[in-house]
């Protein structure tokens, strides 16, 4: 199964108005460099709230490298010692670490396919979002990018307000099993940050960016409350928008027909961008309405808290 993904284009940086330089690694993927704070619109921005500035001793959203705050009941003994490895380079990345982007290897407690098919949708809340909430009839599951969340807090609101769940997918979009150990933890504290600032609840549900989750990552999941939900089902709408497409729109539609017809799995997909949003919008209408979200799937809760925010 080939789990790569171009989905940090989807962080829409350009809106982002950061003020660092920036430089084009691996062909044409814009990323930005440095721990700067996230200067967007103010306006429209989730407000830095001040239990966050009392915890952390910071006044604004983090930028892509957000800093490492210690946290009391991260115990970092029992973060195993498995080797941090670049995507795609799992020669000498060991079975044992249970690599799920190398060896497709699940832990019981993740969660990789789902009794009825289902979509789910990564690298959101984006502008493109609202398009595919207006289409959708059936509750969804969106794994959604802490950074993203608190620049668009608007179409976040609409996503509870039509009562799907939301799932975290990190803060920035890094690949995990490449960081290290306080440098996932902050990857994931912000996101839950953003979401509980956001939306005022505390999430169940992650989804690694890229896949990438191998035990060493799971340690540190786990101890957040978070549970991995990966997929059996990778749509590769996500190629649609990358120079050497995978699939053809058509040869997406074909495979989620031959899917439907056996009748479960969780499909990957992205709301990141309008292309794969319309996308989405078309393969729902060839699955109908008869799915689940990812907690129906296992019986499980969607929040493991939920809360009033100001
Ligand atoms: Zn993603």
């Amino acid at each position: 199964m080939k789990v790569s993904c171009l989905c940090f284009l989807f962080l829409e940086l350009a809106f982002y108005n950061l003020v660092v330089g920036t430089e084009t690694q691996e062909g044409s993927n814009t990323r930005v460099i440095g721990g700067v704070a996230l200067t967007g619109d103010k306006l429209t921005q989730t407000p830095f709230p001040q239990w966050l500035t009392d915890f952390t001793g910071m006044n604004q959203w983090p930028g892509l490298d957000p800093p490492y705050i210690p946290l009391s009941f991260i115990d970092m003994a029992k973060i195993p010692d498995h080797r941090a490895y670049r995507q795609g380079h799992c020669l000498r990345v060991s079975r044992a670490a249970c690599s799920f982007d190398c060896h497709v290897c699940l832990r019981p407690d993740d969660v990789g396919t789902c009794g009825k098919l289902s979509q789910t949708f990564d690298d959101g809340p984006s502008r493109a979002s609202l398009k595919l909430i207006d289409s959708l009839e059936n509750r969804s599951t969106f794994f959604v990018l802490g950074i993203n969340t608190v620049n668009h807090p608007e179409v976040y609101r609409e996503l509870i307000k039509h009562d799907h769940l939301i799932g975290s997918h990190s803060w920035s979009h890094k690949f995990l099993p490449s960081l290290s150990n306080e440098e996932i933890i902050a990857q994931i504290e912000w996101s839950i940050w953003a979401m509980n600032a956001t939306g005022g609840h505390y999430p169940k549900w992650f989804r690694p960016p890229y896949g990438g989750i191998d035990d060493r990552v799971r340690a540190i999941t786990r101890q957040f409350g978070l549970q991995a939900v990966l997929w059996d089902h990778d749509s590769f709408d996500w190629s649609l928008i990358s120079n050497r497409p995978i699939k053809s729109e058509e040869e997406i539609y074909s495979d989620v027909r031959d899917w439907k017809k056996a009748g479960t799995g969780l499909l990957l997909e992205h709301d990141g961008v309008e292309r794969t949003v319309d996308v989405g919008i078309n393969v729902n209408r060839i699955i109908g309405k008869d799915q689940l979200t990812v907690a129906e799937c296992v019986g499980g809760i969607d929040y493991i808290r939920t809360f009033p925010i100001d």
